[in-house]
């Protein structure tokens, strides 16, 4: 469950709910959708607008300048995969993994660290990037051309995507300024 987890495993909308918790003592316990009422109307009514998230926050190490940014949320949206997930984020997981798609049983693990935040997807405060804008990620990670792990590092706190950890290796690995750099053979 979400509590037991480091703070920052939780979407920035949960981080701020756990916070306000945490002077008490409580049990969470999930109840699945069809088991939870329809809430009337005076329930749902939002208390005032609703808190914008300032988004500097969730991209710790990435800068997107605002047009890159739109056009994220844009191959976001496009993103057959991520439409699916959105969705399931969105309305509520099934009990069970295997009551889920196939190419969306890998985000079971860490379903309770998603949520959907402004066209984005999140997994805790890093941003699930799709398929098309991976490359010009993994070039903004790297552009001081950091080692394999430092590299790794800065994802960790901004991007996720499955593979992210390989492609990373191999990227670096494969890239010709850091193997210039490197001290030549005697
Ligand atoms: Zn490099």
């Amino acid at each position: 469950m979400i509590q037991h987890k480091h703070l920052v495993a939780a979407p920035p909308r949960l981080q701020r709910m756990l916070l306000r918790l945490q002077p008490y003592s409580l049990t969470i316990v999930y109840r699945p959708g069809k088991d939870v009422p329809v809430a009337d109307c005076l329930s749902r009514r939002p208390l005032g607008p609703p808190e914008h998230i300032p988004l500097d926050l969730q991209i710790n190490f990435v800068q997107f300048a605002p047009d890159r940014l739109s056009q994220l949320k844009e191959e976001t949206a496009k993103d057959a995969e991520f439409a699916a997930l959105r969705e399931v984020v969105v309305r509520g997981w099934p009990e069970r993994r295997r009551d889920l798609p196939r190419h969306l049983q890998s985000y079971w693990a860490f379903r309770d660290e998603l949520a959907v935040e402004d066209g984005l997807i999140l997994k805790g405060e890093r941003i699930l990037i799709p398929k098309s804008m991976r490359e010009y990620i993994l070039s903004k990670l790297h552009e001081s051309h950091q080692d394999i792990e430092k590299t790794r590092l800065r994802a960790k706190a901004s991007v996720y995507w499955e593979s992210i950890n390989d492609d990373i290796e191999d990227m670096v690995k494969d890239c010709t300024v850091c193997q210039e750099r490197k001290p030549s053979q005697p």
